[in-house]
């Protein structure tokens, strides 16, 4: 069994087959948890996980990339929340890709996005959820602003091993997609210790390499789904040079301590 710890099923690149993706990811024992990015999203995301009794979780977040598009408002989020379903606030964080270019435009930006970053964790330490992080470019802000008094995952690492020890020390998991196959990751997945380690997908984005046969790829099927997330779980396997059903039991069993879902 795998648990893809960042999903996207809510979005609307599986409104043609959503149902049959996440029924054929349930045969094959694969849970998974879908995460907002804003109010919208975040509520597809509760409204799918209630859908199915087991395997099937939701996280509630705004995203720092949506920050222009809606005020966050604690209230909404929190009535989300009276699901049971809801088993983390996310993905929250830092961005700083698509960044202002003048000084102070810079520093408004950042200040703005911190803010945000702040008030959503204390929603999660209102409601006693763990946190699912999303950063670019922004690790040691991240770090600055988070203590001690947070648990949750980095998902997506990019980051070097120095913050990667940062994160680890503070009681965070690491998570790893499909990322791993385009950024030279491989100190840090090395030196993670594998019960601080969470498996994702982040699909429809970061397919893996040879997930889809060339006749699927010919077709214009590019879109990772959580099945994706065993090419992950094969790699660190590799890197870690440990069985894949170790990595595989550990990693599940990660995330289920870390989101409570049994
Ligand atoms: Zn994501």
């Amino acid at each position: 069994m795998l648990i893809d710890t960042h999903a996207h099923l809510n979005f609307t690149a599986f409104d043609n087959n959503r149902n049959e993706v996440i029924k054929r990811c349930l045969e094959k024992d694969i849970w998974m948890l879908n995460v907002g990015t804003n109010y919208d999203t975040s509520k597809k995301a509760v409204e799918i996980a209630e859908k199915y009794e087991k395997g099937v979780y939701a996280a509630i977040g705004l995203h720092p990339e949506d920050i222009l598009k809606e005020e966050f408002d604690s209230e909404k989020y929190k009535k989300l929340a009276e699901s049971e379903k809801v088993v983390a606030i996310g993905e929250i964080g830092l961005d700083y890709w698509r960044r202002p270019k003048t000084k102070k435009k810079l520093a408004e930006f950042k200040q703005k996005q911190k803010e945000l970053f702040k008030k959503q964790l204390d929603l999660a330490k209102e409601l006693n959820l763990p946190v699912i992080l999303h950063c670019r470019l922004g690790f040691d802000d991240l770090l600055e602003i988070l203590n001690t008094k947070y648990n949750g995952v980095i998902h997506c690492f990019t980051g070097n091993w120095q913050q990667a020890k940062k994160f680890i020390e503070m009681g965070f998991y690491i998570g790893f997609n499909g990322i791993i196959f385009k950024l030279d990751l491989n100190e840090v997945i090395k030196k993670t210790p594998l019960d601080k380690i969470l498996i994702e997908t982040d699909c429809p984005f970061l397919t893996p390499p040879n997930f889809y046969p060339e006749q699927s790829r010919r077709i214009g099927e590019e879109r990772n789904n959580p099945l994706g997330v065993k090419i992950v779980a094969r790699y660190i396997a590799k890197i870690k040079n440990i069985p894949l059903e170790k990595i595989s039991e550990i990693t599940t069993k990660n995330a289920k301590e870390l989101f409570k879902i049994f």
